[in-house]
């Protein structure tokens, strides 16, 4: 038995360091809100959530806070029992929205603690399927990115080992606009390469049904976000006219969000955001429930996490590499033959850069 002795939550503003820089690209932050959970036998986790904006950080960081002083004194293995116990605090403003994401870092922290008072892998003590996982990679290749960029981007990404690319779409005017950007993406990465396209909700369903088309044709292995999420009918519809997969969920926020999408038949692959869904404990609840319903799970952003929960799970797909979170760890995780390969170290398996928080934290 070991109780939480004290959590603390601090906001960082990090640098954005891409791999591939395209010409004319402007520097960036992200923000961070970092939580650490210290318990009696001297464990302390962490956990965190990214956003790639500043605006609400100080107030969601605020109410991590908050919640996380009513852990002190609380058995710390006992994540249930905390979860519970921050739900029902916030359960007059819950339980999606900020509830969720400002109980999510806590809820990482937790589990990460737990991993290093039991002194195993998260990817382990979550499951235990894999020790690495497929990867893709989801950096610079975007919408904006005029052609010759974008072929030297895939060609950039190919040459790093991966084997799976994801474009953002959704802004050409006709269909053959979309197309030709898959092209020559694929031209550029070489046979055999994956192309996945992300539409980020770009599209009404007409737009959508003609574009899917088109890039089915064109040969791309998943269609991400076609239309709003909220528009279960609409992507079901898709999900039936199409002979490509459609990948949706990374803006829902619990079970209930992804239980109603299954039920709608309206996605043939799950998106997990562990920091909508609120933490690792409902992700991989969420996971389960698509394991009964024969469907395939990837993560959205945040591999420092997501390589464990997809580790831990037999229906796990593929998991998106966008690194935000390097300027404030020390460790780097490992890319081998395109597969992200899970830490060994307990929890979580990293290792806060502390120079580095210092010198990001605004809050
Ligand atoms: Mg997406």
């Amino acid at each position: 038995m070991s109780k939480i002795t004290k959590v603390s939550v601090e906001v960082l503003e990090t640098p954005v360091r891409l791999r591939y820089v395209a010409a004319g690209h402007a520097v960036e932050s992200n923000w961070h809100v970092l939580a650490r959970i210290d318990t009696e036998e001297g464990v302390q986790g962490i956990g965190f959530v990214v956003a790639n904006r500043g605006s609400l950080v100080k107030p969601l960081a605020q109410t991590s806070q908050e919640l996380g002083q009513l852990l002190v004194g609380m058995e710390a293995l006992d994540i249930e029992a905390a979860r519970v116990r921050m739900e029902r605090a916030g359960g007059w403003v819950g339980p999606g929205g900020m509830l969720a994401m400002a109980i999510s870092p806590l809820d990482i922290a937790l589990w990460d603690a737990k991993g290093k008072s039991l002194c195993q892998p998260l990817y382990r003590l979550l499951g235990g399927y894999r020790d690495r996982i497929r990867a893709y990679a989801s950096d610079a290749m975007w919408y904006s990115m005029p052609m010759d960029q974008l072929a030297r981007s895939a060609q950039y990404h190919v040459s790093q080992g991966y084997r799976r690319l994801k474009l953002r779409l959704g802004h050409e005017p006709k269909p053959a606009g979309e197309v030709e950007r898959v092209k020559v993406a694929q031209d550029a990465a070489g046979e055999g390469v994956e192309i996945m396209v992300d539409a980020t909700e770009s599209w009404n369903e007409v737009q959508a049904i003609a574009n899917g088309r088109a890039l089915q044709e064109a040969g791309i292995v998943w269609l991400e976000d076609p239309v709003s999420h909220q528009n279960l009918a609409g992507l079901a519809q898709l999900a039936r006219n199409l002979d490509i997969p459609i990948a949706a969920g990374e803006h829902l926020y619990g079970l209930d969000g992804f239980q109603k999408t299954f039920e709608a038949r309206a996605v043939d692959i799950a998106i997990i955001d562990v920091a909508r869904s609120g933490g690792i404990t409902p992700w991989m609840k969420i996971a389960a429930l698509a394991q009964a319903r024969g469907v395939p799970v990837c993560g959205h952003v945040v591999p420092e996490v997501h390589v464990h929960l997809l580790s831990a799970i037999p229906n796990s797909y593929l998991i998106e590499f966008m690194p935000r979170s390097e300027p404030i760890f020390k460790t780097r995780l490992k890319l081998e033959n395109g597969e992200l390969l899970a830490p060994q170290g307990p929890g979580l398996g990293v290792e806060l850069d502390e120079a580095a928080v210092e010198q990001y934290r605004v809050g």
